[in-house]
C-alpha cells in the first residue's frame, strides 16, 4: 500500500531530480522553445515541497492536490497548468483514503494523464510529454522501475518527431531532431515513484 509518505517522498525526490536537471531541461528548451523549461519546473516543484512542509496533508490525495496546486499557480507557461492538471486530476481520483494501492495509484494517474491530454489536445506523436506518460501509465502494472524505463524511452522517442503541440510546434520540421524538454522532465517525475519506492 501506498501512504501519504510515499507520496511526499516522490514529490520530494522530483523536486531534488529538477534541480539536479534544470539546467539540461533548460537547455533542451532553447532550440525548440524559449529556454525556461528548467527554470520554470525548479520554482514549481521548490513551492511544492515548501508548501507540502508547511500544511502536512495526510492523504495520498490531498498531497497531490496540493502539489498540483503550487505547480499552476507557481509555474510559468505551458507546462505549469498541465502538470498542476495532471497531479491534482490524479489526486482527486485517488479519494480521501488514507492508503491506495498500486493498482489504484495506476487508475488514478491514468485519470491524470487524461486530463492533461483533454487540457492540451496532445495525443501520442505530438513530441510532448504525453510521449513519456503514457507508455508510463501503460507500464505501472508491471512497477515503477517498469513505468521508469517506459518513460525514459518515450523521451528519448521524441527526438526524430515533429511538434504538433506547443511552442516548439511554431517551428514546424525544424522540431525533427531536438529531444522534447517536457517529455524529458515527465521521466524524472515518473523516475521519482521509483525512487520514493525505493
Ligand atoms: P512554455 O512552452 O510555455 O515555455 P515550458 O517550457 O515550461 O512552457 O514547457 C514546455 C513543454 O510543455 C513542452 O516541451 C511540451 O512537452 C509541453 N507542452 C506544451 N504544450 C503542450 C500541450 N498542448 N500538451 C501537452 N504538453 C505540452
Ligand atoms: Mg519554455
Ligand atoms: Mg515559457
Amino acid at each position: 500500500m501506498l501512504d501519504a509518505d510515499f507520496f511526499r517522498r516522490w514529490m520530494t525526490a522530483t523536486a531534488a531530480s529538477v534541480d539536479r536537471e534544470a539546467e539540461r531541461l533548460t537547455a533542451l528548451d532553447s532550440p525548440i522553445g524559449d529556454a525556461d523549461h528548467g527554470s520554470n519546473l525548479q520554482r514549481g516543484f521548490n513551492a511544492v515541497t515548501a508548501a507540502l512542509e508547511k500544511e502536512a496533508p495526510r492523504t495520498p490525495g490531498a498531497v497531490l492536490t496540493l502539489a498540483g496546486r503550487q505547480l499552476i499557480s507557481t509555474v510559468g507557461g505551458a507546462s505549469g497548468p498541465l502538470y498542476g492538471t495532471l497531479l491534482r486530476r490524479t489526486g482527486k481520483a485517488l479519494g480521501e483514503a488514507g492508503e491506495v494501492s498500486e493498482d489504484q495509484f495506476a487508475q488514478a494517474l491514468r485519470a491524470g494523464v487524461d486530463a492533461v491530454m483533454t487540457l492540451g489536445g496532445a495525443t501520442p506523436g505530438d513530441k510532448t510529454m504525453i510521449d513519456a506518460l503514457v507508455p508510463a501509465v501503460d507500464a505501472l502494472g508491471d512497477g515503477f522501475t517498469a513505468a521508469r524505463a517506459a518513460a525514459e524511452e518515450g523521451a528519448l522517442a521524441t527526438t526524430p518527431l515533429q511538434a504538433r503541440k506547443g511552442r516548439a510546434s511554431y517551428l514546424g520540421e525544424r522540431s525533427i531532431g531536438h529531444q522534447d524538454p517536457g517529455a524529458t522532465s515527465s521521466a524524472l517525475l515518473i523516475a521519482g515513484l521509483a525512487e520514493a519506492h525505493g
